[in-house]
Formats: structure tokens, C-alpha cells, sequence
């Protein structure tokens, strides 16, 4: 066997050999940072390795650093397991090697990614000729989204940002909610736009924007160019902003409305859910990942522009757009070369069809009602938010009690959360996110907590 195939199928049984014992291993990683960095610290050795022996060493020293991610009890953050399909499809984007910046070039990669936004856009009621840049993650497709609407909005008033620059153009508005994701500072700070420029507004308990706060913040500035960043899926309650409320208002005022829908977008695609995203369809521009609720390994994230030509005329390289009729992965996304990483995401859907995605997505939300029923029972816990997502939030009487039950989960290793602090208090948060979790995780993982609460309670 030549060196490819033995290294292959090295990865190939130590990849097996992870995924068949996720059920078993904690979920927390049993190392910390400084003990793999001790694990992997030596120098560069001066001769090379046999590339199997370089694979197998690499798997064994990294298995007490790894998180049970894949697995159907990591529910901290917001972040998806792994598909079957995806993975695979994953593998195979790695062996072809297609860096897929152009459609003229790499035509297999980039029509599967083309056919998939469009997938994604029908799943979700948006358009479905708008552009889709296959991107990193919702991070950078807010930054894709909100330096293609500082273009757009720009432009109208007569500035053109790709000639002129931001020094010197005329004043902007980025009305944000108070719950926005934090992802959402950065793309403005990366677009040259600073933390005491945003215009906040305000939200409800569960991190919905006011309308009437909206309404009052627009009303201030009529003429200026404005961009309405609002929310699909809060981070800790899963709570949707009213869009049918909220998008009138912001048209009403010229302004561009952008949706960060990272893991929320997705209950567009099941009739059960489908109310929670209503409205989003008249937005501009729409942020989704699929390393979360799609459940395609990372980096997986979605750009959604619903004018092709505002995409372009923000990131195609050189020439007069107006010149294109085509579409090319560079023209909606900041990156030149790139892995087809659309791929994976075309072999989750295909492999799910429509019923799929819907039924993924309801059982995530039937896995968080069946959590936060198990919560309520327990003595002494208070499920926070109201749940009508995927996202579960629950704290004890005392802060300091509720950090310590969060260090005692990961300690015990049947279940990972993730704390937070809400409403000034802190809160354990709990994200359904994975294809992977069952009832019966759920109920190890009500076991495990009730157990732990027990043992704290003072006697
Ligand atoms: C996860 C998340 C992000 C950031 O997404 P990445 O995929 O980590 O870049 C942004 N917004 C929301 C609402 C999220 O849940």
C-alpha cells in the first residue's frame, strides 16, 4: 500500500474509533489547555515520519483533549454534531482539493453549493435567487451581510464606498437590539464601525426588540442611511424578534434590515415552528450556519443576499459589475481561495430531504420542552426563559450555588452546558442542537443534574 492509502485509512479507524466511543467518554475533555500543550510541545524534529505513524500518534495524543461534540449530550454554546453525509462529504471536499473561487474553474464544488443555498433558501421561504456565500460561520457572513448594506445604503445617498472610502462618507445608523449576538459589534467594528456608533434598542425578557423602541429610535434620523441588524434565535432564550412588526417599521425608514438567524433561521424550514420566524422573508440580507442546527461538521456558515448585485458590487474582484451576469463564490464573500465547504452541507440536505430537516428541527425543540420538564421537577431549579425554541436556561436560588453546579457537570462528564450571565443573574444554558441527542439523553442528563443538585443541598 502506498503512503495515501495507509495514512487514509489510519484517519479513517481513528475517526471510527472516536465516534463509536462518544457515548461512553466524559463530555468535558479530561485535559486541560497546558496538559496538551505539554502533549504535543516538543521541537520540530529534524527528520520526518512515516505518514500513517503521524496520524495514528496524532489521534492517540489528542483523544484527552477532544470534546464529545458529535456526540447527543454537549449542549453548551449553540453548536451542531455531525451528520453521517456531511462528514463524509467533508472528507471527500479534502481529498479533491478544489479551491472553489470560481464557477468556471471548479464547476462540480461550486454548482453543489449553488443548488444548496438555493435548498436552503426554499427551506427558509426566502428567495430563491438571492446570492449565498458559503462562509466560515455566522460571525463572518454578519460581517459579508453589514459591508454589503453599508455599500447599499451608502450608494443610494451617492457615495460609492469601493471608490470614496468610509473616511469622509456620510453618516450611517446600525440599529441593533440590546441582545444582539456579540458577533454583530465585530462585523460593524470590522467594517469601520465602533461599539458608541450602534443605536440600541431596546428588548423584552426574553431578548425581543420593542417595536415601539425601534419605532422611536428610526424616527430620529430620517435621512440617513440605516441599517436594522435584527435577531432569529437569541443566544440563551432562543426568543425571535417580531419581524412582522419590526420590518415594516424599518422599510417605513429606508433602511436595510438584516436577520442574524445563526441556528433560528432553521424554524422556518417545519411547519410546527414555522410561526417564529414569520416576516423574515422581507428582510435584505439573512445570516445562517450550518455547523449548527443542520448539523454539518465545522466551518460551515451561510451569507444571504437577496440582490445578487449588492453582493458583487461589494466583493467581486476588479471590473464594472454591471459586466457579470454570472455568479462566482468570491462575488459574496471576502475570502479568494477556498474549500468547497458548501458541499458537506449539500450531502446533510440530500440526505435529510425537506421531511428530514423539519423533523431534525422539531425534535431538537421536543428534546428542550422534555428538558425543561425534567428542570421543573427538580427541587430548588428555575427554568428561566420561556421555551420556545431549542434553548433552555435554569438557575438556582444562588449564583455562586448555580457556578458551582455548572463546574460540577462538566466534572461528572455525562453532560456539558455552558453557563451565562441574564437578567443579572447567573444561569446554566442549555442549546438542543445536535441530530445526534435522543430522549434518552435527555433523561441522563435530567438524572445526572437532579443528582447533583442533591448532593449540594444542605442536609
Ligand atoms: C453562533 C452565533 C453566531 C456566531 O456564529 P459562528 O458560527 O460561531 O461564527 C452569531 N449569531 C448568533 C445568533 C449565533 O447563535
Amino acid at each position: 500500500m502506498d503512503d495515501r492509502r495507509r495514512a487514509l485509512e489510519a484517519a479513517h479507524a481513528a475517526a471510527l474509533g472516536f465516534l463509536d466511543g462518544l457515548d461512553e467518554r466524559p463530555v468535558w475533555p479530561r485535559a486541560g489547555f497546558e496538559d496538551m500543550l505539554a502533549v504535543f510541545g516538543d521541537d520540530l524534529p529534524a527528520e520526518g515520519a512515516d505518514a500513517a505513524a503521524v496520524v495514528t500518534d496524532l489521534a492517540a495524543r489528542a483523544d484527552p483533549g477532544l470534546v464529545a461534540i458529535p456526540g447527543g449530550r454537549f449542549f453548551g454554546f449553540v453548536i451542531g454534531g455531525t451528520l453521517p453525509a456531511a462528514l463524509a462529504a467533508d472528507w471527500l471536499v479534502s481529498a479533491w482539493d478544489q479551491n472553489s473561487g470560481s464557477s468556471t474553474m471548479t464547476t462540480a464544488t461550486v454548482a453543489l453549493e449553488r443548488v444548496a443555498g438555493r435548498w436552503v433558501c426554499d427551506l427558509m421561504g426566502l428567495p430563491e435567487d438571492a446570492a449565498v456565500g458559503w462562509v466560515t460561520g455566522a460571525q463572518m457572513s454578519n460581517f459579508v451581510c453589514l459591508a454589503v448594506a453599508q455599500h447599499a445604503v451608502l450608494r443610494r445617498v451617492g457615495w460609492d464606498l469601493t471608490r470614496r472610502g468610509l473616511r469622509g462618507a456620510p453618516a450611517l445608523r446600525l440599529v441593533v437590539g440590546r441582545h444582539r449576538h456579540g458577533s454583530i459589534d465585530r462585523a460593524a467594528r470590522f467594517s469601520g464601525i465602533g461599539a458608541e456608533e450602534l443605536v440600541v434598542v431596546d428588548t423584552d425578557e426574553e431578548g425581543r426588540m420593542l417595536p415601539a423602541a425601534l419605532a422611536q429610535a428610526l424616527g430620529a434620523g430620517a435621512d440617513t442611511p440605516t441599517i436594522v441588524c435584527l435577531q432569529a434565535g437569541e443566544v440563551h432564550t432562543g426568543a425571535f424578534d417580531p419581524f412582522e412588526e419590526l420590518i415594516p417599521l424599518a422599510r417605513a425608514a429606508g433602511a436595510w434590515v438584516h436577520i442574524d438567524g445563526a441556528f433560528g433561521l432553521w424554524a422556518a424550514a417545519t411547519p410546527g415552528l414555522r410561526h417564529l420566524a414569520a416576516g423574515v422573508a422581507g428582510a435584505d440580507s439573512w445570516t445562517t450556519d450550518a455547523h449548527k442546527t443542520l448539523n454539518v461538521p465545522y466551518d460551515c456558515g451561510m451569507a444571504i443576499i437577496r440582490d445578487p448585485a449588492d453582493a458583487i458590487a461589494m466583493f467581486r474582484t476588479g471590473g464594472d459589475y454591471l459586466m457579470y451576469t454570472s455568479l462566482d463564490p468570491w462575488d459574496v464573500n471576502p475570502e479568494l481561495s477556498r474549500r468547497g465547504r458548501g458541499v458537506p452541507a449539500w450531502a446533510a440536505l440530500r440526505s435529510l430531504g425537506r421531511r428530514g430537516v423539519a423533523d431534525l428541527v422539531d425534535r431538537l425543540h421536543a428534546h428542550a420542552r422534555r428538558l425543561e420538564a425534567g428542570l421543573r421537577r427538580i427541587d430548588g431549579v428555575t427554568v428561566v426563559n420561556d421555551v420556545v425554541y431549542t434553548q433552555v436556561m435554569f438557575r438556582l436560588d444562588d449564583d455562586d450555588a448555580t457556578r458551582a453546579l455548572g463546574a460540577a457537570i462538566l466534572a461528572d462528564g455525562t453532560a456539558a452546558l455552558t453557563g451565562a450571565e441574564w437578567d443579572g443573574h447567573a444561569t446554566l444554558r442549555c442549546s438542543m442542537s445536535s441530530w445526534a441527542t435522543t430522549q434518552d439523553d435527555i433523561d441522563r442528563t435530567i438524572e445526572a443534574i437532579a443528582r447533583l443538585v442533591a448532593e449540594r443541598r444542605p442536609r
